[in-house]
């Protein structure tokens, strides 16, 4: 460890709040989706972990359970036992301040959040980066150091019969800016899929991304933005005319996407932000 690195290890232990006996870590906030569904709010409901329902096979030939997470700033052992599910998702920002630190302790941060990633109950795991994530803009080393979730910048995977896009970019105005510059949204913009993408991962919202990464079928997760966490019902009259809605259903009223912030931190980087599940029905 460096001087450096002792100092900001000291300033985190400050800066980054404990969750505290008030947090509820045997919960989750669950709901079920399907493709017409008029309205999800009603139905999200915190619930025990270990009283979720089974997968609801009423609706669909298959549904699946999803977990969701995002800015878990070093504080991802805060979530406690997440339950178990199908595909498991982290949307970035996994470190606090990357800037000052020597790249020899950030990837042993980053080795122990994988080793906490294989705990995950999960078939498949995903992650991306966020603008904390400095070391993890070496592609390479990113893809070397994950063995327990798949890495997935710029990229997209199939699995579950799902398409699933992932980008590490985000706007803002904190002195972390990895993944932010004028080059990853480029390269975002080619490795987006022509055909429509089932669920689009990104670290920043919806407003930070360009027109050209079109809209999800059936969810975008995303984080960046602590304690504005939840889930929204993203109906056609709701989307902006700057919105791309390709491969959508033409029914106004009818649910197009699920929008989910799933942050773990308020903004005073308290971890306090209950993990996300959802069942969707293929
Ligand atoms: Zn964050
Ligand atoms: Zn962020």
């Amino acid at each position: 460890m460096t001087w450096a690195d002792v100092f900001v290890e000291i300033f985190l232990w400050f800066r980054l709040g404990a969750s505290g006996k008030a947090y509820i870590r045997d919960h989750c906030v669950y709901c079920k989706y399907h493709q017409t569904c008029s309205d999800i709010n009603q139905q999200a409901e915190v619930i025990r972990r270990d009283r979720l329902p089974p997968k609801d096979q009423s609706q669909g030939a298959e549904t699946l359970r999803l977990i969701f997470t995002s800015d878990t700033h070093e504080r991802h052992e805060a979530l406690g036992t997440l339950p178990k599910g199908d595909i498991f998702f982290h949307a970035g920002d996994i470190l606090m301040s990357s800037r000052f630190q020597s790249d020899a302790l950030l990837l042993r941060k980053i080795q122990a959040f994988n080793d906490w990633l294989g705990t995950v109950p999960c078939d498949v795991r995903v992650c991306i980066g966020g603008n904390h994530d400095r070391i993890l803009e070496d592609e390479n080393l990113a893809k070397r150091i994950f063995t327990n979730a798949t890495f997935l910048h710029n990229k997209s995977i199939m699995t579950h019969g799902l398409k699933i896009f992932g980008t590490s970019y985000s706007r803002g105005k904190s002195g972390n800016r990895a993944f932010q510059s004028l080059d990853t949204i480029r390269e975002a913009q080619v490795a987006v899929p022509e055909d429509p993408i089932d669920i689009l991962v990104s670290h920043g919202p919806r407003s930070d991304l360009p027109k050209t990464v079109f809209n999800p079928r059936l969810l975008h997760f995303f984080g960046h933005i602590h304690g504005m966490r939840g889930i929204r019902a993203v109906k056609m009259e709701d989307m902006t005319h700057n919105e791309p809605q390709r491969g959508l259903g033409e029914n106004r009223n009818a649910v197009q996407y699920l929008s989910v912030n799933a942050s773990l931190m308020e903004q005073n980087y308290n971890p306090t932000g209950l993990p996300i599940v959802i069942d969707v029905a293929l």
